[in-house]
């Protein structure tokens, strides 16, 4: 992060704006829609600040107060400011505006030159009292002002509406509910539930009095109010957070704490909400961070403490992610639980590296095994697995590659059958590498690919030639990235 975000009270403040011309224009408007008292410093005002002076004194506005002052820039000016901006065509004029300020500490912008700033303005979606502020850092204003404008259509205008009502019942609801999970509980409901719909709908009377009848009808809690909590066995899909679903992003937004694993990318903790604690549960090859029996144990006591647990694992809870077995102790307890699934590793390495899992030429079946070697063997059903017009996935298949390949060989492949081996599929480390059974094994030896990895072996890796779409090329450790560090 180049910039700290944030919001800064100048109600009844001064402000200086040196610069009289349409962007000093612009940027004052928006200091006095602060309630800032804005000092323009400039020999002459452009006509759209002449209007805005003369209105000014004909109505008494009632937020800000613009005083105008026909001189040039002198450092005198800054005296008693909080905030400058400089907005002239003049760059010597800014470059002094800018140096006077820095000399004295005053947080100081300087329009269309970031070198010479010590703060910057993002763009806004103003619903007051929200207010979205989004910044490039100064890189690409044109980005920012396009996600303005996504926003703008995202987010309905009475949102200003719905947070002032919600204002103004919050010293309420604090005293009602003692306990602070309990009053946050009952703000999600109403701030996504009828309440807001009925503001929406313009409705702001019926809506205050749903609110107030939703307060008393909530049980007060008191010292003994025993929250069960509940937990969310929630998959995140194989990397690439678009592939999340609704549901996971929603929950992700509402959960007390996280209990993530090793596979969740960071991309996609990222989007987990900010003051969740996060517990870290593990899960790498041999070494387990923490035993499984810990984590049932770990879900079953944070949800007795009234939690709302994220449980967050890769790809789908229900293949190969032992999601079965953290919902019966949850089951045996009488613990509330929900289980959300995700793009499991097969169809998401498969759709990114354009290798169709079925098809009418090549596989009518598909099976998804386990890889993992017990005591330096694998063991499968080969007879099962060496059918010809299947396509066989393996999971946590890397350290026991040569003995797949071998075995499947042995069991009636033949050795030239195609094999392919996907590295950290749909995330922007994405390594795809095709061979055959026999060459699989050598190939992917020599490449030096970092976990996660899936293997795919059928007649269908022949269509990655043709279907392959997703090949990034960007450094995978660039900023922002959102690959695996
Ligand atoms: N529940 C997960 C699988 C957990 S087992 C799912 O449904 O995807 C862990 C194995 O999944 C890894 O060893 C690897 O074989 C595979 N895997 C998970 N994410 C992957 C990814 N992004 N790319 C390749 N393989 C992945």
């Amino acid at each position: 992060m180049d910039f700290l975000p944030i919001f800064i009270d100048i109600e009844n403040r001064n402000c200086l704006l040196v610069g009289g011309g349409e962007v000093a224009a612009r940027k004052i408007a928006l200091l006095l829609r602060a309630g800032a008292h804005v000092t323009v410093i400039a020999p002459e005002l452009c006509s759209e600040l002449r209007d805005q002076l003369s209105v000014q004194l004909h109505a008494q506005l009632s937020r800000g107060r613009i005083t105008h002052r026909a001189e040039a820039f002198h450092p005198d000016h800054l005296r008693d400011a909080v905030l400058v901006v400089a907005a002239t065509d003049d760059p010597v004029v800014n470059r002094a505006v800018s140096r006077a300020a820095e000399h004295l500490h005053i947080p100081v912008n300087v329009v269309d030159n970031p070198k010479l700033c010590s703060f910057i303005m993002p763009s806004i979606v103003d619903r007051s009292p929200i207010v979205v502020a989004i910044s490039s850092g100064g890189v690409s204003p044109v980005l920012a002002r396009l996600l303005r404008a996504r926003l703008e259509t995202m987010i309905p205008t009475a949102y200003g509406r719905l947070a002032a009502y919600a204002g103004e019942f919050r010293e309420r609801v604090k005293l009602h509910f003692a306990h602070p999970a309990k009053r946050r509980r009952f703000w999600e409901s109403m701030l996504q539930g009828t309440f807001a719909e009925m503001i929406f709908a313009g409705k702001d009377k019926a809506a205050k009095a749903y609110l107030e009848r939703s307060l008393e009808n909530e049980p007060a809690d008191s010292a003994q109010w025993e929250a069960l909590g509940e937990v969310y066995l929630v998959g995140a899909g194989p990397g690439d957070p678009e592939l999340l679903t609704f549901r996971a992003m929603r929950l992700m937004q509402q959960a007390d704490v996280v209990v993530y694993d090793r596979l969740v990318s960071p991309a996609i903790l990222d989007m987990v909400r900010r003051d969740a604690p996060r517990i870290y549960a593990g899960k790498e090859r041999s070494h387990h961070v923490m035993p499984q029996e810990s984590i049932n144990e770990l879900l079953v006591r944070l949800a007795k403490e009234g939690k709302r647990v994220l449980r967050l694992k890769g790809g789908d809870p229900f293949i190969f992610g032992r999601g079965g077995e953290e919902i019966e102790t949850l089951s045996g307890q009488g613990i509330p639980f929900q289980v959300v699934p995700g793009i499991t590793a097969a169809s998401g390495a498969a759709s990114y590296a354009g290798i169709p899992l079925t098809h009418r030429d090549y596989a009518q079946s598909c099976v998804f095994v386990t890889g993992h070697l017990k005591d330096g063997s694998v063991d499968l059903d080969w007879q099962m697995l060496a059918r010809p017009n299947q396509t066989i996935v393996i999971y946590m298949g890397l350290l026991g590659l040569p003995v797949l390949c071998r075995q499947l060989i042995e069991h009636g492949l033949p050795a030239g059958m195609p094999a392919a081996i996907v590295q950290q599929a749909s995330t922007l480390n994405q390594r795809v590498l095709t061979g055959t059974l026999e060459t699989l094994p050598n190939l992917t030896a020599a490449a030096n690919l970092r976990p996660p990895t899936l293997i795919i072996v059928g007649e269908v890796i022949k269509l990655h030639r043709t279907l392959a779409w997703f090949e990034p090329e960007g450094d995978p450790h660039a900023i922002g990235s959102g690959g695996r560090k």
